[in-house]
């Protein structure tokens, strides 16, 4: 009996494999022709391009005679005409859990952690998620500001395919000192409202623990604020979280914008520094030195802040004169420093920041902002370009997912109607998204 009962299961396998092997779906495979395709790596255009795509994947991009060769006859064919194809953007620095209506970041933070519920974060980070996606962006590192785990929610509802959004990396709560970072609470219910956004640590051992709460709820990579209104994390917290981190294999990501912090973190070893306002010439030598990527935030430089706050509000005098003064400090520091990172040879990326509803624009638009302030703070376009592609794609560790248009990629394309090259603005109008070979939004084929 317990032969013929095994010779049966053996008999069932057996059939289960031969299904398992019976039917190759054929491959769903599209050719996708236009005018142009940058070569992001070398930042020059292919003419007459096309690129095929086999299920989710890149199969061949050039040349359309060399890439139409090798398309099978029944390939549908997605025809761009005059337009550029480009990989999918890359946003490095994201939160789309939190859409401030205010300036002030103590009241955004506040709002968003203590009079809003998860659900209703997760459902707005649903809403920026889809948004960020149709404006061309196809992946993002959400740094912060989520609630304990609603990136990761979101991260795993978009991979369900029950929500449209880009890839997500999702950082969870940011790792900070006592107190979180710009709050300024009622001490009898801070540590409530705090814990919502942010795991404080007072020391090396409560770093470590930190880390490891993170990974428990689903963190991608560990978010850090090494400095926020002189208060620090030391350099044994800071070394403790890297050790920790890349135990598990997880990037740091640091919230860095003075001397004292950036040092910590660049002496830590982390992988990159975000927005790095004070950064010296030998910190910058030192990051490259460590292969330590700058991802630049400089979203609002050229006077994009005030177009977006005179949009909501009339400015009183007081907001008026701070302003005034912030631009004039912006307008001096920031190209001074994008010219500095260029000339140190550190690897850099683009992150927006993008944590506000910008009044008549989707998030999408609103984050694309960053590619024409980085331009005329004297990056050159095919340097914005590449930090939110190749370099974006490197520094998430994804080189070999996403970030260019080669074989092996996800199938992630966007198509602009000009010449992005000569006008890096083109990417805030975005015409066409493919997602791993799901077209997400074509207005240029009329259809
Ligand atoms: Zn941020």
């Amino acid at each position: 009996m317990p032969e013929k009962i095994l010779a049966i299961v053996l008999l069932l396998l057996a059939r289960v494999a031969a299904i398992g092997q019976a039917a190759p779906s054929t491959p769903k495979t599209i050719l996708i022709k236009a005018e142009r395709m940058l070569d992001v790596r070398s930042g020059k255009y292919v003419s007459n391009a096309a690129i095929l795509v086999e299920n989710d994947r890149i199969k061949a991009a050039g040349s359309l005679a060399d890439v139409q060769a090798r398309a099978p006859k029944d390939a549908s064919v997605i025809d761009l005409g005059a337009a550029t194809l480009l990989p999918g953007l890359i946003d490095c620095h994201a939160h789309l859990l939190t859409a401030g209506t205010s300036i002030d970041p103590q009241e955004t933070i506040l709002n968003a952690a203590a009079g809003m519920s998860p659900t209703a974060r997760v459902l707005l980070g649903a809403h920026n998620a889809r948004e960020d996606l149709e404006g061309g962006f196809t992946s993002v590192r959400v740094v912060g500001h989520s609630g304990i785990d609603g990136d990761v929610s979101l991260r795993e509802a978009i991979k369900a395919g029950w929500l449209s959004g880009p890839r997500i990396q999702a950082a969870a709560r940011k790792l900070a000192p006592p107190g979180g970072q710009a709050l300024h609470l009622n001490p009898a219910v801070a540590d409530e409202i705090v814990h919502q956004e942010f795991l404080q640590m007072g020391s090396a051992d409560e770093a470590r623990k930190a880390v490891r709460e993170n990974l428990l709820y689903g963190a991608d990579l560990i978010k850090v604020v090494a400095d926020d209104d002189n208060r620090f994390i030391t350099p044994e917290e800071m070394k403790a979280i890297v050790e920790e981190a890349h135990r598990a294999k997880v990037k740091v990501a640091v919230h860095a914008t003075t001397v004292t912090g950036i040092q910590a973190a660049v002496d830590a070893g982390v992988d990159s520094i975000e927005h790095g306002d004070d950064i010296t010439d030998e910190q910058l030598k030192t990051m490259r030195e460590k292969g330590i990527f700058f991802d630049i935030t400089q979203l609002f430089f050229g006077g994009r802040l005030r177009t977006m706050v005179e949009k909501r509000m009339v400015l009183p005098p007081q907001l008026q004169q701070e302003l005034k003064m912030y631009e004039h400090i912006d307008a001096k520091r920031t190209p001074a420093l994008i010219q500095r990172i260029l000339k140190s040879g550190v690897k850099f990326t683009a992150g927006s920041d993008m944590w506000f509803d910008y009044p008549g624009k989707t998030r999408g638009e609103a984050t694309a902002l960053m590619f024409g302030a980085l331009k005329d703070a004297g990056m050159p376009a095919a340097e914005v370009i590449r930090a939110a592609t190749v370099n974006a794609a490197q520094s998430l560790g994804w080189q070999d997912r996403v970030g260019t248009l080669e074989a092996g990629r996800f199938a992630d394309i966007i198509a602009v109607a000009g010449d992005p090259l000569a006008d890096v603005t083109e990417l805030e109008h975005v015409q066409f998204v493919m997602k791993g070979g799901a077209v997400i939004k074509n207005a240029v084929e009329k259809k």
